[in-house]
């Protein structure tokens, strides 16, 4: 019994060190000033590294919905590119059956006009006079003509056909190949979609027990300043003497009051919270 008393004001105690500003005024940044200096900056360097460690987590989160993102209209690029080759064999199998009618009608044509010729030759043999035999014969001659049209349209459209027949059978495997890549880039992306699934469940998990190690007021400032910037970062670094947010200038003296950390000090341009190397490198990894 006793035991876990002591247990629990240690608790307290770590508490109190790490987040003593609980309940005071002024903004959600604020350290009290009755805090020694040693323990102002103790507290201030491990709430922006808490920080920077939940934006660290959030930072990956963001990361994997945006490559999960991009999956689906590499998909549906491929269902476009399907589509349109669907569009062009349908077209193509169309056109080549509008020329076999073409094809069976000079078929019949032709037959016609030979049996036409056949039924003349055989009149040409009961003839009466000389001018019904000759009118016979320009009516032979005129099929015969006829027959030969019919013959070489026959020709030509069966070479049409052939040759749209040979661009079909292409298409076709460029269609088969497309299906499959499909086939694949579905399969690819229903298993990055579970996979990224499982990796996004355990860092928010991370990112819950994250936040729930930071105060309120400062957690509030942090979703703000992150959802009103375009990259996601509410915490950022100085670098090379500017906001590693927004790249504007940072004066001397406040570059030395971040080293310092005796407060929490935002860049005045972008209002992103201005963290050094130190705070940095404590987290590597999360
Ligand atoms: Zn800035």
């Amino acid at each position: 019994m006793a035991k876990s008393r002591k247990t629990k004001k240690t608790d307290k105690d770590t508490e109190k060190m790490i987040n003593p500003s609980t309940g005071t005024a002024g903004s959600p940044v604020d350290v009290p000033e009755t805090t020694t200096e040693e323990s102002i900056e103790k507290t201030v360097k491990s709430k922006l590294t808490a920080l920077y460690r939940l934006q660290s987590i959030d930072f990956q989160i963001d990361r994997l919905r945006s490559v999960r993102g991009e999956l689906p209209l590499e998909v549906q690029d491929l269902e476009d590119e399907i589509a349109g080759l669907e569009t062009r064999v349908e077209k193509f199998n169309s056109e080549i059956q509008e020329l076999e009618t073409e094809i069976s009608n000079k078929k019949i044509a032709a037959q016609e006009s030979l049996e036409l010729i056949k039924k003349y030759e055989a009149q040409q043999m009961n003839v009466r006079n000389n001018r019904e035999y000759d009118s016979l014969s320009k009516e032979i001659e005129y099929q015969t003509l006829e027959a030969q049209l019919a013959e070489k349209k026959m020709k030509e459209f069966a070479a049409e056909a052939e040759a749209k027949r040979e661009l079909l059978k292409d298409l076709d495997e460029e269609l088969a190949e497309r299906q499959k890549n499909l086939e694949e880039k579905v399969a690819e992306l229903n298993d990055i979609v579970a996979e990224t699934e499982k990796d996004e469940a355990v860092l928010l998990k991370k990112s819950e027990e994250q936040r729930a190690r930071i105060e309120e007021r400062l957690l509030t400032a942090y979703q703000r300043i992150r959802d009103n910037a375009r990259n996601g970062l509410a915490v950022v670094p100085v670098e090379r003497d500017a906001c590693g947010g927004c790249f504007n200038k940072i004066p001397p003296q406040r570059h030395l009051d971040i080293r310092l950390h005796k407060k929490i000090i935002v860049c005045e341009y972008c209002g992103r919270i201005l963290v050094d190397d130190e705070i940095m490198n404590s987290v590597q990894d999360v």
